[in-house]
């Protein structure tokens, strides 16, 4: 299948613009500009009222001012100072200056005793009105070729308005008229005009309301964006359901074990996650599934019974974690529980080499080894299972799209569940996983106490360390989390080097230790362990600790320039406490140049505990990209359309998306063609790739 001809002039070469040459298709290339079609889908973000005034009086100064003016004196430059021009509008005379004037130009342009129409910005320097380079000069007979509101667009060195509007001009010019992909009833609810029709309107406007996400010109091709990434998803779901599965029926057999075993019983969350689970797993299509569930709510408990699922079919199952650290601890997590089941489990890291590695290799591929936990390393290409049926990504996010697309080949027809540890909000989640059906644990298990949290300022340090030195006394364990102080990870650890040595000093020797990313993983592992087993009082560490790390005794959490960090990177640290029975605390330790917004952010986290509600501020406060972390989260870069303020419309693309492939599968009907050709203009190449030839 190829792209449709009517696109072809707006996937040509920028150059075919008037005014766009080699050298100007580079300065586009910067700002991601390669097609005439990715110019009409960079719009104007402010505009520039050019309707005429009687008089720059008329405008509060400074200020862009259109007026008639009859040309008085010239005074040309002096030394090294401009060239002044006296002009007079109806009601006040002010001064045009120019820097570096060349010869007779401005006789030319400014002939004294005529009429001008001038257009620019207007300052006072000492009580004197001047204009310097306007942006307009022109004959009064020339008045209308100026635009009465002018869109201003984003620029790159070496770009200006001018040449950016023409270019913009010659690429509309090639935008052909399409036949409408979206529903009818949406557009008629919504008001759109047609895509040509809006395309032309969003770089014309007329007001500052033009400009607004609610337009509806902008509106109408936000979603458009929209609904073609959601019919992108839409169309990968439909064919993950489509390829036959593996019907994967647990029996129970090994699961009830492991339960007849827990000195609790689970959440109704939990016990309804793992139903969802098992029942897609024993449906004939691919499970593509999302647990979302907050810290504590008892995520790894649901991987493992579905884990065990795979193996009552008399399959496998992996689990990969982002960190060594994390693999380790669901290992030591999972053994027990492995043991009373009676399955095999083992773990899988870039640190297994050799011999040993080739043996569990093996293991692997002739069935021996049941579950296998890991890193990335499970990724390589010379692991192969005897029989994988399920593979678990826990805390997603830090996973790259290509590993993640990876680890569903690794097995035929492997059912996949992904696990975040960060509640993202729903519109998020829309966008980044709208193609899996999603399991949310929103329930605790019970008997936590709430996790105490106060802000502090760091001048308090001294403070903060005695009440950890009587904590310590009643046998109290607390993590202590150095600031993401750097941009360069050496300085991270200096910080928290310094801090170690300092809390060591003051704590005593053995009861402080340290534990950062860049140690050899033997001495993070003893440190991990020494703490995990009671030995030290206080874990001094680098954000490593972040996600699932799972110490039930330690209650103390204090966070040094608490501001520095993410709102939902926060709430992970502090889910690191309130894991037994002790009453937690985390201290959000700040530094003096607390900003209003850092403290209100601090603030969500102090009065609540929830998740969803932190993620959600976040998001808000911070915006997606930084949120999820833009360049690994798989989310789409979208041009137009404002995730954080368009949840609603993305809702509705999701709806029309669906509906439409229900109606028309193969997208042939005529609305399904068209929604072909949106899918290149947006291009979505996977989802073309995905329809194939019909
Ligand atoms: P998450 O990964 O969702 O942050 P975990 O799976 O690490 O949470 O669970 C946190 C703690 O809660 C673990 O110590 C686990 O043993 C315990 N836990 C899990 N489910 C229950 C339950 N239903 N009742 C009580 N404790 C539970
Ligand atoms: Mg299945």
């Amino acid at each position: 299948m190829s792209r449709p001809q009517a696109l072809w002039p707006l996937f040509s070469d920028l150059t075919v613009l008037p005014g766009v040459g080699p050298k100007g298709a580079r300065i586009f290339a910067q700002m991601k500009i390669a097609t005439p079609r990715d110019l009409i889908f960079t719009l104007p973000h402010a505009g520039i009222d050019r309707r005429r005034q009687e008089s720059i009086r008329d405008v509060e100064l400074p200020g862009t001012v259109t007026v008639e003016v009859t040309v008085g004196r010239h005074r040309p430059a002096a030394g090294r100072g401009p060239a002044r021009v006296e002009v007079e509008d109806a009601r006040t005379s002010f001064l045009l200056i120019f820097f570096h004037a060349r010869g007779d130009w401005l006789t030319r342009m400014l002939p004294e005793g005529q009429r001008r129409i001038v257009s620019g910005r207007v300052e006072l320097f000492d009580g004197i009105a001047q204009m310097a380079h306007p942006d307009y000069i022109l004959h009064t007979n020339e008045a209308d070729t100026l635009p009465r509101y002018e869109p201003v667009y984003p620029l790159t060195n070496g770009l200006t308005q001018r040449g950016m509007a023409k270019a913009v001009a010659g690429a509309i010019g090639l935008a052909p008229e399409l036949p409408e992909w979206i529903d009818p009833g949406v557009i008629a609810a919504e008001g759109w005009s047609d895509w040509r029709r809006a395309l032309a309107t969003a770089h014309a406007p007329d007001a500052d309301s033009d400009l607004a996400t609610v337009a509806p010109a902008r509106r109408r091709l936000a979603y458009d964006e929209l609904f073609a990434h959601q019919l992108t998803l839409a169309l990968v779901r439909a064919d993950r359901r489509r390829k036959v599965g593996r019907v994967s029926r647990p029996s129970g057999r090994l699961s009830s074990r492991v339960r007849a075993g827990l000195p609790y019983s689970l959440t109704g969350a939990q016990e309804r996650a793992i139903a969802e689970i098992a029942e897609d797993m024993a449906s004939p299509h691919r499970m593509g599934r999302l647990l979302q569930g907050d810290v504590g709510s008892g995520k790894t408990l649901v991987a493992f019974m579905a884990l065990l699922a795979a193996v009552e079919a008399g399959g496998q199952g992996a689990m990969m974690a982002p960190t060594e650290i994390l693999a380790r601890q669901h290992l030591e997590s999972l053994t027990p529980l492995a043991e009373q089941a009676g399955v095999v489990i083992e773990i899988l890291t870039g640190r297994d080499k050799g011999a040993e590695r080739a043996a569990k290799l093996a293991a692997l591929q002739n069935g021996d080894i049941h579950i296998l936990v890991g890193t990335h390393a499970v990724f390589s290409d010379d692991v192969h299972f005897a029989d994988l049926r399920l593979a678990i990504v826990d805390e997603q996010h830090r996973f790259g799209v290509s590993q993640r697309l990876a680890l569903g080949q690794k097995g035929e027809r492997v059912d996949t569940l992904v696990m975040t540890a960060t509640p993202i909000p729903r519109s998020l989640s829309l966008a980044q996983y709208g193609h899996m059906d999603v399991s949310i644990l929103d329930e605790k298990p019970p008997g936590r106490t709430p996790v105490k949290t106060a802000l502090v300022a760091a001048a308090r340090y001294d403070e903060v360390v005695e009440r950890l030195r009587a904590a310590l006394k009643e046998g109290r364990q607390a993590y202590w989390v150095c600031p993401l102080v750097a941009e360069s990870e050496v300085s991270d650890l200096t910080s928290a080097e310094d801090r170690f040595r300092r809390l060591r000093a003051a704590l005593g020797e053995g009861q402080v230790d340290l534990v950062h990313g860049q140690m050899p993983p033997t001495e993070k592992d003893a440190a991990m362990a020494k703490f995990a087993a009671g030995e030290t009082g206080v874990l001094v560490a680098t954000t490593v600790i972040e996600v699932g790390v799972n110490v039930p005794n330690a209650s103390i959490m204090v966070i040094e320039r608490a501001e520095t960090f993410g709102l939902a990177q926060l709430h992970q640290l502090r889910g690191r406490v309130g894991r037994g029975a002790a009453a937690s605390t985390c201290l959000l330790m700040f530094g003096a140049e607390l900003s209003e917004t850092a403290r209100k952010r601090l603030e969500i986290l102090r009065d609540t505990e929830d998740g969803f509600h932190i993620a959600e501020a976040d998001l808000a406060m911070r915006g997606a990209g930084d949120v999820l972390g833009q360049a690994q989260s798989g989310l789409p870069r979208f041009r137009i359309a404002d995730l954080e303020r368009q949840a609603a419309l993305q809702a509705t693309a999701r709806r029309d998306a669906q509906r439409l492939l229900e109606a028309d599968p193969d997208l042939s009907s005529p609305r399904g063609m068209a929604a072909r050709t949106l899918l290149w203009l947006m291009e979505q190449d996977k989802a073309i790739q995905m329809i194939g030839a019909g």
